[in-house]
């Protein structure tokens, strides 16, 4: 922390004093106080052997200074700097313990500057191989500025240091997040890619990293991220869909993404109740060019084994949506793949493959 910093801290917190409660405090330090209004003249605590009482302290101003010329506390200086003498410890934890003693309420922007010159010291120590005290004094400062990237960083990296990577982790997260937030995306890929070669799960942090690439332009990165998530097992169905939702406005003409929500809806009716996904599904496959939105359908209702087992204890299931679709779509192309479904395993396909053929016959002969 640039002495600039430092000195206006100092200032800060000196204002904040009150000058006769200190004084009270340290009373006893000033033999044969004299008071002139808010003037106090005694003899100085500092030096010995002067007869006359060399010591001032102005309790409206905050400040001191001893007239012997060869004593430490010649010249002038704050009630903050008289604290560091009077405690003998360096400024900073002086400084702490003036905060501490006189329970000062520092107001936020001094709690900050407090944290970024105790992490200035956290680092000073970590350049001098004092990882304990490092550790203590970042703690101190994430204290002060407990939303601060740039310390909770620094504890991460005093954490790998010390040898325990597990404890860096949720110091890396809670950063990651605050740099989201703040919409940081160099500091928050940089701190993704640590966290990646820290945690042997590799799917910790897939949502972070599709926020990231969006953020940053990359969509083909967000679309690979949000396809992970809308396909994990772990993460509940309807979510699934939000993921899917999320890669489609990124790619809306991708056949993949829209496989995959046509299936997560067939899944899962209750998901799409207002039937917007189904809606925009079917406008997505009549947009296709047709042999290929016939042979896509084709598979989505009758090639994927888990939706077959789906529709198989779901008998009014979305495959039939599907068939009946397809039909919609081209009849004359669709008949053949119609002809192969009518023979299905599974009676809702079967079902609905037959009604659509009939249809199409009845069409056919009207017309
Ligand atoms: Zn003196």
């Amino acid at each position: 922390m640039a002495t600039h910093s430092r000195s206006h801290l100092v200032l800060r917190i000196n204002a904040l004093l009150d000058g006769e409660q200190f004084f009270n405090h340290w009373r006893e330090k000033f033999r044969d106080p004299q008071v002139f209004g808010t003037h106090i003249k005694s003899h100085c605590p500092f030096h010995l052997g002067e007869g006359f009482r060399s010591f001032l302290l102005d309790l409206r101003k905050k400040t001191f200074r001893c007239t012997f010329t060869q004593c430490k506390a010649a010249g002038s200086g704050t009630f903050a700097d008289l604290h560091a003498l009077l405690t003998d410890k360096p400024s900073l934890e002086a400084l702490l313990d003036l905060c501490a003693t006189f329970r000062l309420e520092l107001p936020s922007e001094a709690r900050v500057l407090l944290a970024e010159t105790l992490a200035e010291r956290a680092r000073a120590l970590l350049r001098d191989k004092k990882l304990e005290a490092a550790e203590n004094v970042a703690v101190l400062a994430l204290k002060e500025h407990p939303t601060s990237t740039a310390v909770r960083v620094l504890l991460a990296e005093i954490c790998e240091l010390r040898g325990r990577p597990g404890d860096s982790c949720p110091y890396y997260e809670s950063a990651l997040q605050e740099a989201i937030a703040d919409k940081d995306w160099s500091r928050a890929t940089a701190i993704l890619d640590k966290l990646c070669s820290l945690n042997p799960n590799q799917t910790a942090y897939v949502e972070q990293s599709a926020t990231i690439a969006e953020a940053r332009g990359d969509h083909a990165q967000a679309v690979a991220c949000y396809l992970d998530l809308g396909g994990h097992a772990d993460i509940a169905p309807a979510q699934q869909c939000g993921w899917l939702e999320k890669a489609r406005t990124l790619e809306p003409g991708r056949l993949e993404i829209l496989e995959r929500l046509v299936e997560s809806v067939l899944f899962g009716k209750p998901l799409d109740p207002r039937g917007e996904i189904r809606k925009w599904a079917t406008n997505e496959l009549i947009a296709l060019d047709d042999s290929e939105k016939l042979s896509k359908i084709h598979e989505i209702a009758h090639g994927r084994r888990k939706l077959r087992y789906r529709a198989i204890s779901d008998a009014a299931g979305g495959p039939a949506v599907l068939v009946h679709l397809m039909a919609r779509i081209d009849p004359r192309l669709s008949v053949r793949y119609l002809h192969q479904m009518a023979d299905d395993e599974n009676p809702a396909i079967r079902a609905a493959a037959a009604r659509a053929l009939q249809d199409i016959k009845k069409s056919a002969s009207s017309h």
